[in-house]
């Protein structure tokens, strides 16, 4: 029983937190160089990495990969909001796992219960509820 509490108070801890999470999105900020295809541009040269550095947001929706490119006065921000992402992340992961064990806990406590319930009787019939009162 003390082992289902301290489950209950990680669950709420990380569940608590989700509060404390500002604004944010999921995806990674990569440099990007191009080639813009121009033949007479130093692009063009099989030594330059071609234009840029430019920064690109990568994110995969169902295996499919969306990219925007963020400006360079955007990247502070796009960061912040990426490493709320990754806090988001880790208090989910904490929140899975203490909702998991709660889970296997109870289950567990739920079946020694009922290996007691079974030495006394057999089966219970379901009680229907009473609706006379009202
Ligand atoms: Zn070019």
């Amino acid at each position: 029983m003390a082992h289902i509490d301290e489950l209950v108070r990680r669950r709420d801890q990380a569940l608590a937190q989700f509060a404390t999470l500002g604004d944010l999105r999921p995806g990674k900020l990569a440099l990007n160089y191009r080639k813009c295809g121009k033949p007479r541009c130093h692009c063009a040269g099989d030594d330059s990495p071609g234009h840029g550095p430019s920064y690109v947001l990568n994110r995969s929706i169902r295996g499919k990969t969306r990219s925007i490119r963020i400006r360079p006065d955007e990247v502070a921000q796009t960061r912040a909001l990426l490493d709320e992402h990754e806090r988001f992340l880790v208090i989910a992961a904490q929140y899975l796992e203490a909702s998991e064990a709660l889970a296997d806990a109870r289950r567990a406590e739920a079946v020694d219960a009922g290996e007691k319930r079974k030495q006394r009787s057999r089966r219970q019939k379901p009680v229907s509820p009473d609706l006379s009162t009202s």
